[in-house]
């Protein structure tokens, strides 16, 4: 057999297996890409759950015309240059391949304004070279990217779609936990035209608190614990169900330097903290994490919901401490625990 390399799209494709797997998988690498191009608006249209369409519009730097075309190519990226940069990551993207990988699946279009430029220009890709065309745009500053068609040409992928209302929940909960995260962002999420939500910025912590309400309920946002810790270089912040709310929690939300990863260490630490005062439920959680970007390898997915801290043991024990001392301000307990 002869060894050939495979054609752009083709290769485009295959690394589209790994990271484009549903709707929600697109709308999450897009809209990472707004809020890393420094957005603070961003508008989302889904139709048919996102099969048809998904669209993204930001108010952020845009991309140059001249860059169009790179941007859709694999293994473009502006975010890393070098190794050091790759270990000191606190941008989303890293890998370049987002782009590349949806528009080898889709009928992709690409439209940008940078704020030098005094037009937009749009920029879709075809053809098994992925060749770029560009044409003049309206466009205000800012990219709206539109993924009409997702998976038309590879009907393996198409088949593993689940109902549009199935997809469009995918979305949904993703944004939820991007949302909280992300609170000084202005988000909208339409379906099929109709808008289904509206986050609008929190800038105090009152406002802060309504978003946490809308999304996580009012209950847990009315009880839950603040949690600001720090230590050495490290920073809990968020917020912690109450021990005396037994309401059965779903919200466990983790994020490492503001990416949603999955990680046992914080459920852990959690359950622990809660055992310790005789709490056996588990309890529901939004906990951010910060620490010094060469102390964790977010290089370990192509998706990127998972990290590796290189001081895990010593990562846990600073979370487990945070919510002890937490949970130790909290005058009601002290008080059973005196009864007891
Ligand atoms: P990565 O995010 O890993 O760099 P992507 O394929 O997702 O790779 O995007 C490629 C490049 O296109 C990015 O590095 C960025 O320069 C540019 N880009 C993508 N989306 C946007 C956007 N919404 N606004 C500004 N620039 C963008
Ligand atoms: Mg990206």
């Amino acid at each position: 057999m002869a060894i050939q390399l495979l054609p752009p799209q083709l290769a485009n494709q295959i690394a589209a297996g790994e990271v484009v797997e549903r709707p929600a998988s697109v709308v999450k690498e897009l809209v990472e890409n707004s809020l890393d191009a420094g957005a603070t608006r961003i508008d989302i249209d889904i139709d048919k759950g996102g099969s048809k369409l998904i669209r993204i519009r930001d108010n952020g730097e845009g991309i140059a015309k001249e860059e169009l075309a790179l941007a859709l190519s694999r293994h473009a990226t502006s975010k890393v240059h070098t190794l050091d940069d790759l270990e000191a990551i606190l941008s989303f993207g890293f890998r370049g391949e987002a782009l590349a990988s949806i528009s080898s699946v889709s009928r992709l279009t690409l439209t940008s304004k940078t704020a030098e430029q005094s037009e937009a220009w749009q920029a879709f890709a075809e053809g098994s070279q992925m060749d770029v065309k560009l044409t003049p745009a309206a466009h205000p500053q800012g990219s709206t990217i539109e993924v009409v068609d997702l998976f038309f040409n590879t009907p393996a992928r198409r088949r593993f779609l689940k109902s549009d209302k199935t997809e469009f929940t995918h979305i949904d909960e993703w944004l939820k936990r991007i949302a909280i995260a992300r609170s000084d962002i202005y988000f909208t999420l339409t379906h099929n035209s109709k808008l289904v939500r509206q986050y609008r910025p929190a800038n105090t912590d009152i406002q802060s608190q309504q978003r946490l309400a809308q999304i996580c309920g009012r209950a847990f946002a009315e009880q839950a614990l603040s949690i600001a810790c720090e230590h050495d270089g490290l920073s809990l912040r968020g917020y912690l169900q109450s021990p005396q709310d037994t309401v059965i929690s779903d919200t466990s939300f983790f994020y490492v330097n503001g990416r949603l990863v999955r990680d046992r260490l914080v459920n852990h630490a959690v359950k622990q903290a809660f055992a310790e005062q005789g709490v056996e439920h588990q309890p529901g959680y939004v906990l951010m994490l910060t620490l010094d970007p060469h102390q964790v390898d977010v290089n370990v997915h192509p998706a990127k919901h998972e990290v590796r801290f290189h001081q895990s043991r010593y990562v846990h024990d600073f979370i487990l401490q945070a919510i002890q001392s937490a949970l130790l301000q909290m005058p009601d307990l002290a008080l059973t625990e005196q009864a007891t």
